[in-house]
């Protein structure tokens, strides 16, 4: 039988059977793809610990006659201790969860975006939400979306007070905002414009608090659902 070697994420599983199990992978080749595992929920499956959503590895893939097939994985992280800090935990499920809500086709600077954002939460000490909120302004960002200029996008005036429209997913001046628009605050933009500024590898650096973080998760959170038409878990 034919084989194929892809670099993946699980992002979903569903047991099947007694002790298979059916996984989603985003692998880096061939996108978003579906597979099975077979009889790897018994105790001594030899294949068990890369079943896990998070695992990052190298997966030999055999097509079987009705579902292509895990034969061997190769683990290169499964980013274990994000179990072990239940904030973490839920942030990564919010980066997953997006990526899952987007991802169909091979797309490799998002699978190295989702590694990163992984690894950032993992290893690295940084502030709630950050990781996500980073995610999601590089996803919108690869969409075209380049919404934290000095300039309205509408009429070009140069901003002051700032309105985020949510049906052009860009910043908009007090003249030209809609119904569809909100004001965002000083501490918001400036919030969004670090997140934006600053790579995975020094987010741990940056300290905002106050409202401004809050209110740029919440206004990256509904800009994915106007963008996307899918809701995103909420962070608590
Ligand atoms: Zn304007």
């Amino acid at each position: 039988m034919a084989s194929t070697k892809v670099k993946a994420i699980v992002i979903g599983g569903t047991n099947v059977k007694e002790k298979d199990k059916l996984l989603t992978l985003f692998s880096l080749e061939d996108g978003k793809i579906s597979v099975s595992m077979k009889g790897v929920r018994g105790e001594k499956a030899k294949l068990k610990s890369a079943k896990e959503v998070f695992t990052f590895g190298e997966f030999v893939i055999e097509e079987g006659k009705y579902s292509k097939i895990v034969t061997s994985v190769d683990v290169i992280d499964n980013f274990y201790a994000l179990s072990a800090d239940i904030e973490k935990y839920y942030e990564a499920c919010g980066v997953i969860d997006v990526l899952n809500k987007i991802a169909t086709e091979p797309n490799p600077q998002l699978f190295i975006e989702t590694i990163k954002a992984l690894k950032t939460l993992c290893y690295e000490d940084v502030k709630k939400y950050y990781v996500i909120d980073k995610f999601l302004l590089s996803i919108f960002g690869a969409m075209g979306y380049g919404f934290l200029g000095d300039k309205c996008s509408s009429c070009g005036a140069k901003l002051e007070k700032k309105y985020f429209n949510y049906s052009i997913g860009e910043i908009v001046c007090p003249a030209c905002r809609t119904m569809q628009s909100e004001e965002i605050s000083g501490a918001c933009y400036s919030a969004l414009k670090l997140l934006n500024n600053t790579d995975y590898d020094n987010l741990h650096t940056i300290k905002l608090g106050g409202l401004g973080e809050v209110q740029a998760y919440n206004l990256l959170a509904k800009n994915f659902e106007y963008r996307t038409g899918f809701s995103i878990i909420q962070l608590v």
